[in-house]
C-alpha cells in the first residue's frame, strides 16, 4: 500500500512566489533571483512530503503562473502572435515568452494580447486557455518537466513522480481559434509528443508518471471517449518500463467508469471525497492488473478528515483487490486549499481542531495508512475532534434551526406579481425612461485602501475612520447628482471585499491570517470559512445606506451580497448540504433587506455574480442546484413591500440555457455584463421574452478606455430592439472599484448623455 499525492500548493506559505513574480514583472529582480525562489519553494514542499512519508511525490505540479500554460509550452502550442515576442526577448528567454502569453506583451512597439483565462472545472482557480488552429502542430518546446524531474529526483530519489495534464483533458481545456475542426481531432498529432515526453522521463529514471484526466468527471461525448481510449492505447503500445497513473477528480466517474477502468494503464486515481458512493461500482468493475489510488482526503475543503469513514473505504478496497494494489491519497491536487494551519494562531482552538490545510492533509494520508496497517494511535484524537464538532454550540444554534423550520412557502414569494409591482414602483420613483445607475462600488483609491488598513490595525480611531468614509461618500453622492445619474449608490468605500464585508459581521464565519489560495497567476484569495449556523447579530449596512440616503433626495440603492455568492466564495461546512447553509445566509440577508426597507431605503440590490459559476460539472445535476440557488435568492429578497424595488446583479455570465432560472429569481431589475459581447448576451433574454426590468451593461469596466456617447447610445438602441424600452436600465457592466477617477467620470458622463439621446429617440 502506497501513500500518494497529486499536487501541492506552489505559491508558498507566505506567498513568496507571488511576491517574486511581481518583482520580476516590475523589473526589480532578475531571472536568476526568480528561479532561486522557485527552487527553494519546490525543495521545501518536497521535503515536507518526504517527511510526511509520502511514497509518490508529485513534481512538475509547480508553476510560475499556471500549469495548463506550462503544458502548452511543453507541447509547443504557442499561438502565432507570440512569434514576435520570441524574437524580441533577449536570448530567446522562455520565461519572458511564457509571461507574455499569460499577461500580454507591451514593449518595443509590440502590443500583443494575453491568452484567455477561464475557471478550472468548478474551482476558483483560473487557467490559461490553450489556443488551437486547424493545422496545429505539437512538438516538445519547453524542457521544464525534464528539468523539474531531475531536480525532484535529486531531493526525493525514486519517489519523484512527474505530473502532466493528460492529452484528452488538455485538448478539451482549449479552444479552436479557426473554424473547420474540432480540437479533439488533434489527438493523433498530440499523442506522439506525450510518448516522447514519457520515454524521456523514463530514461531520466522516472518509475511512475501521473496523467491528469479530470475530464472523466464530466459528461463526455462518444468522440471524446474514443479519443481517450485511443490515446492511452497508443501510449501503452509505445511506452514500457514506466508506470502510468491516470488521475480523475472533482466528481464521480459515473457513466465513464467502464471507460476509465479499462484504460491500459497501471493505476487509476478516483475522488472518494466528492463521490464516496462510486467505490462499490469501481471495485466491482476493476480489472486484475489495475491499482487504485483512493482520494479519501478532501483536497477541496479545509475540514479534518473523518478517519473512520476513510478507513472503511480503504479497508473495503483492500479486501476486494488486495492492499498491494491500493494507494491512499488526497482527492485532488492540494492546490485548492491553503498551505499550513499551524500558521493560524488566532483561530479559536475549538474550531481549529476541526480543520486541516495542505500540510495537515499530508499527515492525514499518513495517519490513515498507519491505522489501516494496525497502528491506531491517531484514531482516537480524530474521532474526538469530529465528535466535538458534531455536538458543538459553536456550530449548532437552536434558534436558527427553529427559524429555518418556521419558513413556509410564502417567504419565497413577493406579495404581488411583477406587473403589479412595476406599476407601484414606477409611481413611487418616477424615473425617466432608460434610468441610469451604477453597480455599487466607485474607485477605491490608495487613500481609501490605506484608511481601511489603518483602521483594521487599530492605528486610527473609529470616529476618524467613519469621518473619512463619510467624506468620501458625500463626495461621490454629490458627483453622481451633478452627473445626472438617476439612482445613486454610496460607493462601497467601507468595504474591502463583497463577501468578506458580510462574513465579518455574520455569525458562523471565521477568517484566516494566511489562508491564501491561488486564484490566477500571482493573485491569491483568502476565502472565509463558514463553520457554523449562520445568523445576523446586528444591522450590517444600514448605517452607511441611511447616511447616504440622508445626503440626497434621489433614490439611494442599498447594496448587499447574495446568499449564493457568499457561499460560492467561501469554504463551506461539509456537515450539512450546501443548500441548507445557503438558506441560513439567505435568512440573514432577508433580515438585512427588511432593516434597510424600515430605514427608508426603497431600492435594494442583492448581488449574485457567482450563481452561474456554482453550476455542477454534470448536466444531470444542474436542475437541483439551480432550484435551491434560485430559492435561496428568493428567500433573501421576498420579504419586502411591492413598492420596494429589488435589484440583482450578475457578471461574467453566459445565460444561455439558464435564463428561465434567472427569470425565476424574480428580481424587479437585473443588471448584467453585456458590453464586451455587443449586447449579444441580451439575446437570450429577448428570446425568452424576459418579463422584468434589465440593465445590460453599456461599458466594459475592465479597461480604462472611455466609450463615446455614440457607442453607448448605439448599444442602447440595440437593446431597445430586443426588449421593451420601458424595461431597460442604463449602467456599466460591473462595479467601478478597480478603475481610476478620471476615466470613471468621463465614462459615466458619456453614459448619462447616451441615455438622454436614447430617451429622445423613443
Ligand atoms: N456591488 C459590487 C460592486 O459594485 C458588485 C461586484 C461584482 O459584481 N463582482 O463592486
Ligand atoms: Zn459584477
Amino acid at each position: 500500500m502506497l501513500k500518494n499525492n497529486l499536487g501541492y500548493p506552489r505559491v508558498g506559505s507566505h506567498r513568496q512566489l507571488k511576491k517574486a513574480c511581481e518583482q520580476y514583472w516590475a523589473g526589480k529582480i532578475t531571472t536568476g533571483d526568480l528561479n532561486k525562489v522557485a527552487r527553494s519553494l519546490k525543495e521545501e514542499h518536497w521535503q515536507l512530503q518526504l517527511q510526511a512519508g509520502i511514497d509518490l511525490i508529485p513534481c512538475n505540479d509547480f508553476s510560475y503562473y499556471d500549469h495548463v500554460l506550462d503544458m502548452s509550452l511543453t507541447l509547443g502550442a504557442i499561438p502565432q502572435r507570440y512569434s514576435k515576442v520570441l524574437a524580441d526577448v533577449k536570448d530567446n528567454r522562455e520565461i519572458d515568452l511564457y509571461f507574455a502569453m499569460a499577461r500580454g506583451y507591451q514593449k518595443d512597439g509590440l502590443d500583443i494580447t494575453a491568452m484567455e483565462m477561464t475557471k478550472w472545472f468548478d474551482t476558483n482557480y483560473h487557467y490559461i486557455v490553450p489556443e488551437f488552429t486547424a493545422n496545429q502542430q505539437f512538438s516538445i518546446f519547453s524542457e521544464k518537466v525534464f528539468a523539474e524531474y531531475e531536480h525532484a529526483r535529486s531531493v526525493c530519489g525514486d519517489k519523484a513522480k512527474p505530473v502532466l495534464i493528460g492529452p484528452v483533458t488538455y485538448l478539451l481545456l482549449g479552444k479552436e481559434k479557426e473554424p473547420g475542426f474540432h480540437r479533439i481531432d488533434l489527438i493523433k498529432k498530440l499523442v506522439p509528443v506525450y510518448v516522447e515526453i514519457i520515454n524521456r522521463l523514463k530514461l531520466q529514471g522516472a518509475t511512475w508518471i501521473q496523467l491528469d484526466e479530470p475530464c472523466l468527471a464530466l459528461d463526455m461525448s462518444k468522440k471524446e471517449k474514443e479519443a481517450l481510449e485511443y490515446a492511452y492505447q497508443a501510449i501503452s503500445n509505445r511506452v514500457s518500463g514506466i508506470k502510468i497513473m491516470v488521475a480523475t477528480y472533482f466528481g464521480a466517474l459515473a457513466d465513464n467508469a467502464p471507460l476509465a477502468l479499462n484504460l491500459p494503464v497501471n493505476a487509476l486515481h478516483i475522488d472518494l471525497a466528492r463521490a464516496p458512493e462510486q467505490s462499490d461500482e469501481v471495485l466491482a468493475l476493476i480489472p486484475d492488473r489495475l491499482s487504485l489510488s483512493l482520494g479519501v482526503v478532501d483536497g477541496r475543503n479545509i475540514w479534518k478528515n473523518d478517519y473512520e469513514q476513510s478507513i472503511q473505504l480503504v479497508s473495503k478496497a483492500a479486501q476486494v483487490i488486495g492492499s498491494n494494489r491500493i494507494m491512499i491519497a488526497p482527492s485532488c491536487s492540494l492546490l485548492h486549499v491553503p498551505f499550513d494551519l499551524d500558521l493560524e494562531t488566532e483561530i479559536d482552538y475549538g474550531v481549529k481542531n476541526w480543520m486541516a490545510f495542505a500540510k495537515q492533509k499530508l499527515a492525514e494520508v499518513s495517519d490513515i495508512y498507519e491505522i489501516v496497517n494496525g497502528d491506531a494511535a491517531a484514531l482516537a484524537a480524530n474521532k474526538q475532534a469530529n465528535a466535538s464538532r458534531r455536538e458543538s454550540k459553536l456550530v449548532h444554534d437552536k434558534a436558527i434551526k427553529q427559524l429555518q423550520e418556521s419558513v413556509n412557502e410564502s417567504w419565497y414569494n413577493r406579495f404581488s406579481q411583477f406587473p403589479v409591482r412595476q406599476k407601484l414602483q414606477h409611481a413611487r420613483f418616477k424615473l425617466p425612461l432608460f434610468p441610469t445607475t451604477t453597480i455599487g462600488s466607485f474607485p477605491q483609491t490608495d487613500d481609501i485602501r490605506q484608511l481601511r488598513a489603518k483602521f483594521k490595525k487599530g492605528e486610527i480611531t473609529r470616529a476618524n475612520y467613519d469621518a473619512s468614509i463619510e467624506e468620501a461618500t458625500v463626495q461621490v453622492i454629490k458627483w453622481q447628482e451633478e452627473a445626472g445619474i438617476d439612482v445613486l449608490v454610496h460607493g462601497e468605500f467601507e468595504r474591502n471585499d463583497m463577501v468578506e464585508y458580510f462574513g465579518e459581521q455574520l455569525k458562523g464565519f471565521l477568517f484566516t491570517k494566511n489562508g491564501w489560495v491561488q486564484s490566477y497567476g500571482s493573485r491569491c484569495v483568502k476565502p472565509p470559512v463558514i463553520y457554523g449556523d449562520v445568523s445576523r447579530p446586528a444591522d450590517m449596512t444600514v448605517r452607511w445606506s441611511s447616511f447616504a440616503q440622508a445626503q440626497t433626495a434621489l433614490p439611494m440603492k442599498g447594496m448587499l451580497t447574495g446568499p449564493v455568492t457568499i457561499l460560492q466564495w467561501s469554504f463551506v461546512r461539509d456537515d450539512q448540504p450546501r443548500s441548507v447553509t445557503a438558506n441560513q445566509i439567505a435568512l440573514a440577508i432577508r433580515q438585512e433587506v427588511s432593516a434597510l426597507e424600515q430605514a427608508g431605503i426603497g431600492i435594494i440590490q442583492i448581488d449574485e455574480p457567482a450563481i452561474r459559476e456554482g453550476l455542477p460539472l454534470r448536466k444531470a445535476n444542474h436542475p437541483h442546484y439551480l432550484n435551491w440557488a434560485v430559492r435561496a435568492f428568493r428567500l433573501s429578497a421576498s420579504g419586502v413591500e411591492d413598492q420596494t424595488q429589488i435589484h440583482t446583479h450578475m457578471c461574467y455570465s453566459e445565460f444561455n440555457g439558464i435564463i428561465k432560472h434567472i427569470a425565476a429569481m424574480d428580481a424587479d431589475v437585473i443588471t448584467i455584463e453585456t458590453s464586451r459581447s455587443q449586447m449579444e448576451l441580451l439575446e437570450a433574454f429577448a428570446d425568452f421574452e424576459y418579463p422584468n426590468e434589465i440593465g445590460p451593461g453599456v461599458y466594459d469596466i475592465h479597461s480604462p478606455r472611455v466609450p463615446s456617447v455614440t457607442e453607448m447610445a448605439g448599444l442602447l438602441a440595440k437593446a431597445a430592439i430586443l426588449l421593451p424600452a420601458r424595461n431597460i436600465w442604463v449602467n456599466p457592466d460591473c462595479g467601478l472599484k478597480t478603475r481610476k477617477w478620471p476615466e470613471t467620470k468621463a465614462a459615466l458622463e458619456n453614459m448619462v448623455a447616451a441615455a438622454k439621446q436614447a430617451r429622445e429617440l423613443i
